[in-house]
């Protein structure tokens, strides 16, 4: 089943109580589309960058295999989208430094002609009028599933309320979760969503893992057990998770409850990998061996 993704490339800057890194590769869209390329090929890829994309994220991101980027953009008189942000000491909980939009308050990109036939739809982070204005081009898509972020919440909160009334599946952090329902717990919180238009809710909680809801069902997982000492940069777990999700999704004959909890599970296992290093060299360098004995672990341990 042919999986597309919109979202961010982005430039990344990122501090931690112990390090800091500035341009580091990274944007919604391409950790999730690395994520998803480790479990269905291809995934298809549309996005803007700017004239300042670095050649190395460039050369990093065609050195995938799994992913098709001919619906990748680039627009040189325009400014790649760029964000900052600080890791508190838990290294759970962050605050954005800067958002410089660039890319994304321009027209959003073409769809590639090949890519008409997209029947799974991720809209990774962005503008929701720009997830809105991708869903539109494919009436005839068979799931189309979403995560958004405070920023989006706080000022296009009425086109991210068109949005859920769109989707099948929405999701996102526990602090997000709260900020659009004002319920504090993760499985209330994931159940009200479900008034908002979405058949299924996953609302994650960093380090304490994640919980899937539908109408009749609820299940929780645990996070992959990290060292803290092997916590480098959560940036783009998230992202990594959904990619994860939806790349074991596009492979299931039929999509279920059952079958979310285990791509639930190869999400988690495959964001583990984007933790252990800045920006998404550690998910690029991470081998379909190394996630799938990870899996075995991680199925042992959350028994
Ligand atoms: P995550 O840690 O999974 O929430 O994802 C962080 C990634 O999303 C970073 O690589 C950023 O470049 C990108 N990002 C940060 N803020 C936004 C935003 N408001 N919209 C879209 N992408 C964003």
């Amino acid at each position: 089943m042919p999986l597309l993704v919109t979202g961010t490339i982005g430039i990344d800057t990122v501090e931690t109580p112990t390090a800091s890194v500035e341009q580091v590769s990274g944007g919604s869209c391409a950790y999730f589309a690395v994520a998803a390329a480790f479990h269905h090929s291809p995934v298809r890829v549309v996005g803007v960058v700017g004239g300042d994309w670095p050649a190395e994220h460039e050369k990093l991101l065609r050195s995938v295999s799994g992913l098709c980027l001919d619906g990748l953009e680039k627009r040189p008189d325009s400014k790649t989208f760029a964000w900052g942000g600080r890791y508190f000491d838990n290294m759970n909980d962050r605050e954005t430094l800067f958002t410089e939009l660039g890319v994304l308050e321009e027209e959003p990109p073409e769809i590639p002609y090949l890519y008409q036939d997209s029947r799974m739809i991720f809209l990774a982070n962005s503008h929701p009028s720009i997830q809105l204005d991708l869903l539109d081009k494919f009436p005839d898509r068979t799931l189309a599933v979403a995560d958004t972020m405070d920023l989006w919440i706080n000022i296009a909160n009425d086109e991210l309320h068109v949005l859920l009334q769109q989707l099948d599946g929405f999701i996102i952090n526990d602090s997000e979760a709260e900020m659009i329902t004002g319920i504090s717990d993760p499985i209330a919180a994931g159940q009200k969503i479900l008034e908002l238009g979405p058949s299924f809710v996953i609302v994650k909680k960093g380090e304490y893992g994640s919980v899937l809801v539908d109408k009749d069902n609820t299940s929780v997982l645990p996070a992959f057990p990290l060292a803290i000492e092997d916590v480098i940069d959560p940036t783009g777990a998230g992202d990594s998770f959904a990619g994860g999700f939806m790349g074991y999704i596009a492979t299931v004959n039929e999509i279920n409850f059952e079958e979310m909890k285990t791509a639930m599970a190869w999400g988690t296992v495959t964001a583990s990998f984007t933790l252990q290093s800045f920006g998404l060299d550690g998910l690029v360098k991470a081998s379909k061996d190394a996630i799938k004995s990870r899996m075995l672990e991680f199925t042992e341990f959350a028994k």
